[in-house]
């Protein structure tokens, strides 16, 4: 199987996705009428898919905590043959931010297995690009502006609980059969106890004032969603106290800064959404169109697991599978299409 091929049956499939979607219903009836000839002729599908405004810049942002496996890669690929069935971009951006984690040799592995599967990045740590750098820990000073401006607008606090108490809270909780959540304490210090302890130097995080009142969004999957974080959650931490952003805050600002048109990552985000969509509202900036990708399984429903040697893109290089044929079977797996091959 070619990669056009590739390109062309997932074309189909998104179309036949985004039908189902309110408000692009003539799509759905122009798909089915050219069904037939979408299968021989890449160039009806980029007619028929005009209906995305704008550029398109898509990226897969994955941490350097462990190496590419199986379920990154298809990732990856859907992003790559979206940005590539409207003319956009594919960006690799690697989020380094949690530094005890980084496993050496990781973040180059990404790369060089996204290019050997034959999905090449079009910005990334080593092409570059217009809108980098591609690495996080080389954009902090960013991240450290826009928690300053949250704090600022009123949407962001420093919290000066010592770990001590957070771990307090934790049990406490889980003692008497609730969720562990941080209670907002530092919400409520006055403008002049901030200053004194910031003046001693004390040990602060940056928190993110989570408000009541989310709005929907519709995911290009999962259809419409809400979660109303505020009421489950405590005041999630944005800048820790290394100075480094956690995945909320750095997400958001560079999806932002990278003008990202369109999310397409794991399901298992679809839960943050909401929280991330308060923070976009919190900075006055439009968000992108979000799109959860089902998670690929086990045969027995399981999870993928990192302790499972052969689920890493560099074993099936190694053991001499051609990229075309992994390709093929990540595109299959969990696609929806019907026909058994
Ligand atoms: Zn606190």
């Amino acid at each position: 199987m070619n990669l056009q091929r590739v390109c062309c049956l997932v074309t189909l499939s998104q179309v036949m996705k985004v039908a189902s979607l309110r408000g692009f219903q003539s799509v759905a009836v122009l798909a089915r009428d050219k069904r037939a000839e979408l299968r021989l002729n890449t160039a009806v599908v980029y007619r028929c898919c005009s209906t995305v405004q704008g550029e398109v810049r898509v990226r897969f942002a994955p941490s350097p905590t462990g190496f590419l496996h199986l379920g990154g890669l298809r990732t990856a690929l859907y992003n790559y043959i979206f940005a590539k069935k409207y003319g956009g971009t594919f960006i690799l951006r690697l989020e380094d931010t949690d530094q005890n984690r980084l496993v050496p040799g990781a973040a180059e592995s990404i790369e060089d297995m996204l290019e050997w599967a034959g999905i090449p990045p079009d910005e990334s740590p080593r092409r570059g690009g217009p809108l980098g750098p591609y690495l996080q820990s080389q954009r902090l000073d960013l991240y450290s502006r826009i928690a300053q401006e949250l704090v600022e607008r009123g949407h962001g606090y420093y919290c000066f609980c010592s770990p001590q108490r957070l771990e307090l809270l934790k049990r406490e909780a889980l003692r008497a059969g609730q969720t562990p959540r941080y209670d907002n304490r530092c919400r409520h210090l006055r403008a002049d106890q901030v200053q004194a302890k910031l003046a001693q130097g004390a040990l602060h995080v940056i928190r993110f004032r989570l408000e009541a009142g989310v709005e929907p969004f519709q995911d290009l999957i999962f259809g419409w969603n809400r979660h109303e974080v505020a009421q489950v959650e405590g005041d999630p931490v944005v800048i820790k106290a290394d100075g480094f952003p956690t995945y909320h805050l750095a997400n958001i600002v560079d999806d932002h800064y990278m003008n990202i048109s369109h999310v397409l990552r794991g399901s298992e985000w679809l839960i943050s959404t909401s929280k991330h969509l308060l923070m976009y509202r919190a900075l006055g900036w439009q968000p992108p169109t979000f799109g959860h990708l089902p998670l690929l399984m086990n045969s027995d429903g399981s999870k993928l697991s990192k302790r499972q040697g052969d689920i890493f893109i560099e074993y099936f290089c190694r053991e001499g599978v051609l990229p075309e044929a992994l390709l093929d079977i990540t595109t299959n797996c969990g696609s929806g299409f019907t026909s058994k091959r």
